[in-house]
């Protein structure tokens, strides 16, 4: 093995080390490196992680416009008086806020917050613009980043200091209004995961003690990883009246009657990217589904000196065809690297199909197609080749959505009593599904030896213990149980 091949090879096990094969993919596919010295936990996205981010923003910026919501722009600073004025929210995130004391060489007369999310920036001036009822519902979105001194580890896109997101903030005359809102766009986040980058998600909310400060209810997506932990994917917050109490949001209704409003927040993070990195990837390096992946198609041709000038022909009129029809090809016609070579680098970097030719495919009018996730080889007519290439992306989506819900269906368990949950979360991971009374007290004896929590509780339309018969009993103390618990270990 030559050291360039050594260089772009994976030498982490997904299964044994996913960790280390992570940062392995992480930084050998060129996706990103770690921030200077003395900033831990702080990420420079690189080209390829970043012309990612903008695809699913792209998408999921086109619902958002298309549902209602309008971008705009907020400082980055909270000033501390505004911050203070919903507690919640103050005691929530004190110990991750990073404050800036002095600047221009002067101390500044009051802290200002580096903004850990936006409600109490953004809440004072939807309520200078909301006056009637005609004003609302009022949606307002940022694609920003946000600071957050995380306490535990960090890693990657999953947990870092200062992360890409956006927060969408809305304003609405019934709390109805507000609930749709919540669940339209946790609907979206929901779509980003499952249409866009091929990873089936569970739906439902928080608990109630693992609520975002200040909000009524918290509802998420989660997605399951494949060493058996679950992501919080995205999060949507019905915000009920809390903040519009304590930024005064109140409008003047149909019958003349000043009536405060109610308020959503919602939130979808790069974490995004580490959730697909970590979902789809392989030994071989990083896999994207096409929607996202930069280059959707490699075409390489393989020449000899006497073969090389029909080759290049072939290959450069396929590659055209297939940019002409709008699919985003690479023609990797280099001449200092040989084709293994060129197979590994675009595997590594995670290109969804490649299209080999050579003189073969050239006689006969036709493509050799691979598909990255699996390896699988299909010769293929040239003509039509923008069709067939279509199809064939869809299939490489198809295989990796197929896996990831494979692995899903198959990880989620019951159990009815405590060392039933922490054997079955000990020896699979994944989610360990469990009637629970709603008292956070039940989540300790998981939480403490297990480090596992619960993570989602289905919704109340959905979850049968709701209006159950009494029949059921809590796996931890034996009282009614009122909600079915989620249990997993989480990232
Ligand atoms: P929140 O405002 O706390 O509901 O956060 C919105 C979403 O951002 C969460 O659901 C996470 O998916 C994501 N998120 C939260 N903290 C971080 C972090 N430190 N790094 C990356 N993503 C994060």
């Amino acid at each position: 093995m030559s050291d360039d091949d050594q260089e772009l090879g994976i030498t982490e096990s997904k299964s044994h080390n996913t960790g280390e094969w992570y940062a392995e993919v992480v930084r050998k596919a060129g996706l990103a490196d770690y921030g200077p010295d003395g900033m831990s936990g702080f990420i420079v996205t690189r080209p390829r992680a970043y012309a990612v981010w903008e695809r699913l923003q792209g998408f999921l910026d086109a619902k958002f416009k298309d549902t209602g919501v309008q971008n705009a722009y907020f400082p980055l600073f909270i000033p501390e008086s505004y911050l203070e004025r919903e507690k919640d929210i103050v005691e929530g995130f004190d110990p991750e806020v990073a404050w800036v004391t002095e600047a221009g060489n002067k101390e500044l007369e009051e802290r200002l917050a580096v903004r850990p999310t936006s409600e109490s920036i953004i809440t004072p001036y939807i309520s200078q613009w909301v006056r009637s009822h005609r004003d609302l519902p009022l949606r307002v979105n940022q694609w920003c980043s946000v600071v957050r001194w995380e306490a535990t580890e960090t890693k990657p896109f999953f947990r870092t200091k200062e992360f890409l997101w956006q927060e969408g903030h809305t304003a609405h005359a019934t709390s109805e209004g507000a609930w749709d809102e919540t669940l339209t766009r946790l609907d979206q986040y929901e779509s980003v995961y499952e249409d866009l980058l091929a990873i089936p998600v569970l739906k439902g909310q928080k608990p109630d003690h693992d609520k975002f400060p200040g909000a009524d209810t918290t509802t998420t997506v989660e997605a399951l990883m494949p060493d058996g932990k679950s992501v919080q994917a995205g999060t949507s917050h019905h915000l009920g009246q809390s903040f519009a109490e304590a930024f005064d949001i109140t409008f003047s209704d149909e019958d003349e009657a000043e009536r405060l409003a109610h308020t959503t927040s919602w939130g979808l993070s790069w974490r995004a990217l580490g959730a697909l990195i970590m979902t789809h990837s392989d030994e071989q390096g990083l896999v994207l589904p096409p929607g996202v992946a930069p280059e959707q198609v490699v075409v390489v041709p393989i020449w000899q000196e006497e073969t090389k000038e029909d080759v290049l022909e072939y290959a450069e009129g396929v590659a055209d065809d297939l940019d002409e029809a709008g699919v985003r090809v690479e023609l990797d016609d280099r001449d200092e690297r040989n084709p293994g070579f060129k197979f590994n680098e675009h595997e590594l970097n995670g290109i969804p199909l490649r299209i080999e030719i050579g003189p073969h495919e050239v006689e006969d009018g036709e493509l050799t197609l691979v598909h990255r996730p699996d390896g699988e080889s299909v010769v293929e007519d040239r003509e039509a080749v923008a069709e067939t290439v279509r199809d064939h992306l869809d299939e490489v989506y198809a295989k990796l959505y197929a896996s990831a819900e494979a692995t899903l269906d198959g990880e989620v368990r019951e159990a009815d009593d405590r060392a039933e949950i922490l054997g079955t979360l000990g020896q699979h991971g994944g989610y360990v599904k469990t009637p629970w009374c709603g008292d956070e007290a039940c989540e300790e004896p998981i939480k403490e030896p297990m480090a596992a929590e619960i993570v989602m509780v289905p919704f109340e339309d959905e979850d049968p213990l709701v209006d159950g018969d009494g029949d059921e009993t809590c796996a931890i103390c034996g009282e009614d149980a009122e909600r079915t618990a989620y249990f997993a270990k989480s990232y």
